[in-house]
């Protein structure tokens, strides 16, 4: 049998691989997942293999544009017997890649993809085992069947769990792996038992080592026990998921699979996030010209009506409103950051607390704290082209992509060590010139405030600061190395698969 854990080193044959996510952009975004599962499956099929990609079709997302390819599929849902339709995208973003998307009214023709105002959709349970039965069942529709299905959090996390128990005996998938990939671990898909027979689940998953977990229904649980490999986004955090501190109660689950986890960094996708070519900023730049960077500060400060105060240091963050993004650090040490001569803008969407709290603090210093509740990519691209310091206090982060943006547009990252944070930033040294940014370990708003004045300390000088951006700006966070290392792994599973 093949070493677990060490991954073959070329990938001879031309293989299909079927990515089940339930985020894409430009189609579906609410975080990182689908920056994602718009740029791997293109880094894949420019490989040479071929991908297809499965996700819903929500209720944004119009039919103009794809064409159906098969207008009935039954599914079984438990008692039930459930229809939906799939399209394919007329566009093909690369040769090899095909995006293909499950249209079932009922569960995906709403305004948002996984509740609204009044909470999580109540269906939730239904409408993603909807998204996996069908992508198995339309997966089957093909002569030739996947090498590796791979699904990515716990929306898609019963294509795992369905593999290795309804569709076991399947002759069709006997070649078949399942690879499961944690995009966050702070989001389990849990839901009461009657989940189970509601999903069609069979009643044996429901135990302690399947996808019970305290006498609910645990959808991440499926995916890490079922699947052949377990991978999440950052070396780091893959350690970090194994301990009480950060497995949020399934730490135990993952450890049992550890010869099968794999930790492999998300990449960026320069031809979306790159301040030489980005369409949304006020002025393009490079290393060898930065000048175009202060033009899109100003820009920037204009967008947000604050005073044009170039000189002064702007602190910027994009995120989405969530417990996980330290945003309670900022609320407790904002009168000491409001003392330094930084100024912030901060564009966010989500959590009610945080909205008021954010909004309390702007409205206090509007000159000082620019503040937008949206989601808005455009400004998302303006505030990494036009801030100065990016900031990332996270109480966990698996990969985190803003401060990798934020290397590429020269707006130094000041981040919290964990997870993907602490594998893409270096600290910087002022005595060698090394490094790509500042970095805290402990999770207080102390440790935070000494690293935000470590950074304002680097920025009152000039040579060192422009050091600093160029350190950030020459680093090379591009998919090809990790596209390449989970080819890899698709490789040592599929031989492990077959001794
Ligand atoms: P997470 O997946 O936990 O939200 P990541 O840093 O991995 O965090 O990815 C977040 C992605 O979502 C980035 O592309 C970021 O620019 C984007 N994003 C987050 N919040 C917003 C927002 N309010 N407006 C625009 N883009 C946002």
């Amino acid at each position: 049998m093949a070493n677990r854990n060490n991954l073959k080193q070329s990938a001879p044959s031309k293989r299909k691989i079927i990515f089940v996510a339930s985020e894409c952009v430009p189609y579906a975004k609410t975080g990182g997942l689908a920056d994602v599962i718009g740029a791997l499956p293109k880094f894949i099929a420019g490989l040479g293999h071929t991908v297809d990609v499965v996700l819903p079709r929500y209720g944004r997302i119009s039919r103009e544009g794809l064409h159906l390819v098969a207008p009935s599929l039954s599914i079984s849902m438990g008692e039930n017997l459930k229809f939906c339709s799939v399209w394919q995208a007329n566009q093909q973003p690369v040769t090899g890649l095909s995006l293909y998307f499950i249209d079932c009214p009922e569960y995906f023709e709403r305004e948002e993809l996984y509740g609204d105002k009044a909470g999580d959709y109540k269906d939730n349970a239904q409408r993603f085992a909807m998204l996996s039965r069908a992508a198995i069942e339309f997966s089957k529709r093909s002569d030739e069947a996947p090498d590796i299905f791979h699904a990515h959090d716990w929306q898609a996390a019963l294509v795992p769990a369905l593999l290795k128990t309804e569709y076991n005996g399947d002759w069709f998938f006997g070649k078949t792996c399942a690879v499961f990939t944690i995009h966050n671990m702070g989001y389990q898909g849990l839901f009461d038992s009657y989940a189970l027979p509601a999903a069609g689940l069979p009643v044996h998953t429901f135990h302690s080592a399947g996808m019970e977990f305290y006498g609910q229904v645990n959808y991440l649980k499926g995916g890490i026990v079922y699947a052949d490999a377990i991978t999440t986004v950052s070396k780091k955090y893959s350690q970090e998921i194994q301990t009480p501190e950060y497995g949020q109660g399934l730490d135990g689950v993952v450890r049992e699979r550890a010869a099968d986890v794999h930790g492999i960094l998300n990449g960026i996708d320069y031809s979306e996030w790159s301040p030489a070519i980005d369409p949304f900023i006020a002025q393009k730049y490079d290393p060898k010209n930065l000048e175009g960077k202060r033009d899109c500060k100003r820009d920037l400060l204009r967008e947000f009506h604050m005073p044009e105060d170039l000189d002064r240091p702007l602190i910027g963050m994009i995120s989405r409103l969530a417990d996980q993004k330290g945003f309670d650090l900022v609320a407790q040490g904002i009168q000491e950051l409001l003392a330094t001569n930084a100024s912030f803008v901060v564009l966010g969407s989500g959590d009610t607390k945080y909205q008021q709290l954010l909004q309390r603090i702007s409205d206090l210093q509007p000159q000082r704290f620019g503040l937008r509740l949206a989601f808005d990519n455009k400004l998302a691209h303006k505030i990494e082209a036009g801030a100065d310091i990016f900031l990332m206090p996270s109480r966990y982060e698996p990969c985190g992509l803003n401060q990798i943006y934020s290397l590429k547009y020269g707006t130094v990252p000041v981040v919290r060590a964990t997870g993907g944070l602490d594998d893409t930033v270096e600290p910087f040294s002022s005595t060698t010139g090394e490094g790509t940014g500042f970095k805290f370990d402990d999770y207080t708003s102390s440790a935070l405030l000494r690293s935000v004045r470590e950074a304002l300390d680097a920025f009152g000088q000039r040579e060192t600061w422009n050091r600093l951006m160029r350190n950030g700006m020459a680093r090379d966070f591009s998919w090809t190395a990790s596209a390449e290392r989970y080819l890899q792994l698709y490789e040592t599973l599929l031989s492990r698969h077959a001794d």
